[in-house]
């Protein structure tokens, strides 16, 4: 792994930390105080997310306001395994 890879994946591990332990209020938004249809600094609709990356039960996904400028990351976590099939041999 390069330096720059490191840095990065430190970078966005610190994110995630920070995502779900917590960071002062003006920072994060926790599921219950978020409208995640919308911007969380100017409540506009025109939001855009970048690409999702997932590791194990995490996935997290940059996104950013098209009307103000903000820049967020939203941090998922998986809660279900459906459609599980079997192979029968
Ligand atoms: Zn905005």
């Amino acid at each position: 792994m390069t330096d720059e890879a490191l840095a990065r994946q430190l970078q966005t591990t610190s994110a995630i930390h920070d995502a779900i332990f917590g960071k002062p209020a003006d920072t994060s938004a926790t599921a219950d105080t978020t409208d995640w249809e919308r911007c969380p600094t100017c409540k506009s609709g025109q939001i855009e997310g970048g690409n999702i990356q997932i590791d194990g039960r995490e996935a997290w996904q940059p996104v950013s306001c098209l009307n103000c400028g903000s820049t967020w990351t939203e941090v998922y976590v998986a809660n279900l395994r459906t459609n599980i099939e079997r192979e029968t041999t």
